[in-house]
């Protein structure tokens, strides 16, 4: 259902614009198109989601610009171990989901309904110079499923490819084909949150569908270039049944193949399930033998203390090519494409050049205030011009 916010939208405000994917419904409405969520909205009123509204005959999106925070981590973090490995990255996320976990570990970001007090301004040149002069060789769109902000995202992207810099998303997968494809060209890499393998689960405590997240990985690992890796969050009780993680990883397997690399994190108690206890370690080390068991040769456990869990072994000889201890690289014996240095086997993923040092640092970054508003905004359109308009 949509949702009324405080802060009313306007198209006069400098970090609102509008936007592409939506239509017009028979009874007055307007539907947003950008994921399955399908919000509906009349004049004024906001989508789940909360930076998508509708300002008189058209969908804006009104973080555009905007960010609720920067910092500079460790790639693995996000967590990816087959891309650029010890490189740092520029985290960055905005405000606003489209899904409703109860579990959710960001929920001050993402269901925040306080975006135009809690936000600084960026815009994607200004981030792209500041990932360069930091030293970054990857932005991350991670604090918030950067499917609710996609257009920005995507000029960020383009904005740091300009200067050489990879782009990452950080997302549940929870988006529709055209937009999800009008945005994944721009992206490098993805780790895409499978957050359990039951329809039920994403129905009763993600608000989504899993069907759609499976779509959307399928899309990446076929029809992109994206680098891809999944992450699963285990909460006992909820997703870590034997049965449920060997259907998940049989499913990986047979549809995306067994170089795709799967993350399984410990979950901490947060949000509206504090009553959950944490994963014990036992569970991550069962669901990675089930997966190893399933042919797959990527597999990590995540959030405990782990080296033999979070190490990368080379498929072709065995050797342990980047031993790992959380974000730290301890030993690392692959060669600048990836290559195993004792048997020249190549490892799927995206290496270039030797492993970056940048350890387990996380930076906060604070960007001085814009002069001016944010820009660009040669996106704001009028309604005529868009070309989603019209009943289906
Ligand atoms: S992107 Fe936001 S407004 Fe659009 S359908 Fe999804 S939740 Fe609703």
């Amino acid at each position: 259902m949509p949702s009324s916010g405080p802060a009313p939208l306007s198209e006069s405000d400098p970090y609102t614009v509008g936007t592409d994917h939506w239509h017009s419904l028979p009874d007055g409405r307007i539907q947003c198109d950008v994921c399955p969520r399908a919000c509906r909205l009349r004049e004024g009123q906001r989508g789940l989601c909360f930076v998508r509204g509708r300002v008189g005959d058209q969908v804006v999106l009104a973080s555009y610009g905007r960010s609720s925070g920067f910092c500079v981590d460790p790639v693995e973090k996000k967590p990816l171990h087959h891309f650029l490995p010890g490189t740092p990255v520029l985290s960055f996320g905005t405000a606003g989901c489209n899904l409703g976990c109860r579990f959710c570990q960001n929920w001050d970001i993402s269901k925040s309904r306080e975006i135009d007090t809690l936000s600084g301004a960026a815009s994607p040149d200004a981030l792209a110079a500041v990932a360069e002069r930091l030293g970054c060789r990857s932005i991350a769109f991670t604090y918030n499923d950067p499917t609710v902000f996609f257009e920005y995202a995507a000029d960020i992207a383009q904005a740091c490819a300009a200067r050489g810099i990879r782009s990452v998303a950080v997302s549940a997968g929870f988006m529709n084909p055209k937009p999800r494809e009008e945005f994944y060209r721009h992206i490098d890499a993805a780790n895409i949150d499978l957050k359990a393998f039951t329809e039920s689960f994403y129905e009763k405590i993600a608000f989504a569908k899993l069907a759609t997240v499976l779509e959307t990985l399928e899309y990446l690992r076929h029809e992109t270039s994206v680098w891809l890796e999944i992450t699963t969050l285990l909460i006992p009780g909820h997703n870590d049944s034997d049965e449920e993680l060997t259907r998940q990883c049989a499913w990986i397997a047979a549809r995306l193949g067994t170089d795709v690399p799967l993350h399984f994190s410990a979950f901490h108690p947060d949000f509206k399930m504090r009553d959950v206890p944490p994963t014990p370690p036992e569970t991550l080390h069962r669901a990675r033998r089930i997966a190893r068991d399933h042919g797959l040769r990527f597999v990590y456990t995540g959030n405990i203390h782990d080296p033999e869990g979070q190490t990368t072994y080379c498929p072709g000889c065995g050797e342990a090519v980047v031993v790992r201890d959380r974000y730290v690289l301890n030993d690392y014996r692959l060669g600048d494409t990836g290559e195993c240095a004792a048997c020249g086997h190549r490892l799927p993923g995206v290496f270039d050049g030797p492993a970056g040092d940048w350890g387990a640092r996380r930076r906060p970054i604070r960007l001085a205030p814009p002069a001016s508003r944010p820009g660009p905004h040669d996106r704001r359109r009028p309604a005529a011009e868009n070309t989603s308009k019209g009943e289906r």
